[in-house]
């Protein structure tokens, strides 16, 4: 039997922006954007909210709405642009906590990470009471809340840390799973979205328990394997995508991405391309930065009308180079959009590995003097920030980047 914990930090963006600022707690924040001061009225930014506060969720914000539904849901939110190079340094601090607890934990996104604590008891005790040590730790040495669900599968884990929100542990007894999940409705379970849940619906299928009900046969029938894996995922076990494998070993357990949300949409072609070289650019300079390589590149777009695709491709050799990425981002925008006015684009890059030692022999050359020059540039941008230095391609877009580590 495993122990697998979930720790996911508590409205993240917003508890680093109280730490630096405590006058923010208790009200409604919002980051993403601030508000401007226009014709005698206070008007929203493009975008959308990157994180919503536990008071700004009361009225029903939350993140990923855009920022000006935000605004008239709740008038008297605190708008904030947000600082990502202190989320990213919380990041760390709560990384280094986690690795002090287990080497095998594995990060899901810039706040939430798994930690396998198998095996642990005699070094941290019983779970449960490693969980609360755990919790302390946290709040601690970073002043910040989190929660953690305590299960013996990812997928219960995570369950029982939403549960457990804000502020809490969650631990589930071995044996209780099932019963823990057949009153929820089927939409906490990972893995069912929006689109499953409505084909659900239609079947009668509203909560865990009735998707049990419905047994292993049926749902494979009506959906294929993943419909084997929903009815295993029913009883508490990790089943489907990368709930298959172990804690450490998923392959996309991370990704750096970018993207940028225009004033004004946008079906200019030119302008797109040099926006993407900017994103691109963006996203290599943090690989760099955090020593990785990426595998696939991920093209985001959002239209006009909110319909959003992504396209991803796997790269021939792991890279960090601007133009690597670059060019992979080109070629996906190339084949897939479809030449109508664009809301948003994103570059992600996933797949990621530690960099190498030594440079691959294969186009060392080529590499070793990108990497000279690109790491010239890098020591520039951690002088003078990131718009001080600008590779060719990316100088006809109009950027306003808003940095997504992701706060799911
Ligand atoms: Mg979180």
């Amino acid at each position: 039997m495993s122990t697998i914990f979930l720790v996911d930090m508590d409205a993240f963006f917003v508890s680093v922006e109280e730490l630096y600022d405590p006058s923010l707690k208790g009200k409604p924040v919002v980051v993403g954007g601030e508000l401007e001061w226009r014709e005698g009225r206070w008007v929203a930014p493009r975008g959308v909210a990157a994180a919503a506060s536990y008071a700004a969720r009361r009225y029903g914000i939350h993140s990923a709405m855009p920022l000006a539904q935000a605004l008239r849901l709740c008038p008297q939110a605190v708008f904030l642009p947000g600082h990502h190079d202190r989320y990213r340094e919380h990041s760390e601090k709560i990384q280094e906590i986690f690795g002090s607890f287990t080497p095998r934990f594995e990060m899901v996104s810039v706040d939430e990470g798994y930690l396998d604590m198998t095996g642990t008891e005699r070094l941290w005790g019983q779970p449960l009471k490693a969980a609360a040590l755990l919790h302390e730790r946290v709040r601690c040495q970073t002043g910040l809340p989190c929660s953690i669900g305590v299960a013996g599968s990812r997928l219960v884990a995570k369950v029982a840390c939403e549960l457990a929100k804000p502020n809490g542990v969650l631990a589930v007894v071995p044996g209780q799973e099932a019963r823990l999940l057949a009153p929820l409705p089927v939409r906490r379970i990972p893995g069912i979205g929006k689109t499953t849940e409505k084909r659900l619906r239609q079947l009668g299928v509203k909560t865990v328990a009735d998707l049990a009900a419905i047994g292993g046969g049926m749902l494979e029938e009506v959906f294929g394997a993943s419909g084997a894996a929903m009815f295993r995922k029913t009883a508490g076990e990790d089943a489907g995508g990368w709930y298959d494998t172990a804690v450490g070993e998923a392959e996309d357990a991370k990704s750096i991405s970018h993207e940028t949300t225009f004033d004004i949409d946008t079906a200019d072609g030119q302008k797109l391309q040099a926006t993407l070289s900017e994103l691109s650019q963006m996203v290599a300079h943090r690989l760099r930065e955090q020593n990785f390589f990426a595998r696939t590149v991920t093209l985001k777009l959002r239209y006009s009308d909110f319909r959003t695709i992504t396209r991803a491709q796997t790269l021939p050799a792991p890279t960090d180079l601007d133009g690597d990425l670059f060019r992979t981002a080109m070629a996906l925008f190339t084949a897939h959009w479809n030449g109508s006015a664009v809301r948003l684009v994103g570059v992600r890059a996933s797949g990621l590995e530690r960099r190498p030692g030594q440079m691959d022999l294969l186009d060392g050359e080529r590499r070793q003097k990108w990497h000279k020059a690109l790491e010239a540039a890098d020591r520039v941008r951690g002088r003078f920030g990131f718009d001080a230095v600008q590779l060719a391609g990316g100088m006809a877009g109009s950027r306003k980047p808003k940095s997504t580590t992701g706060e799911e």
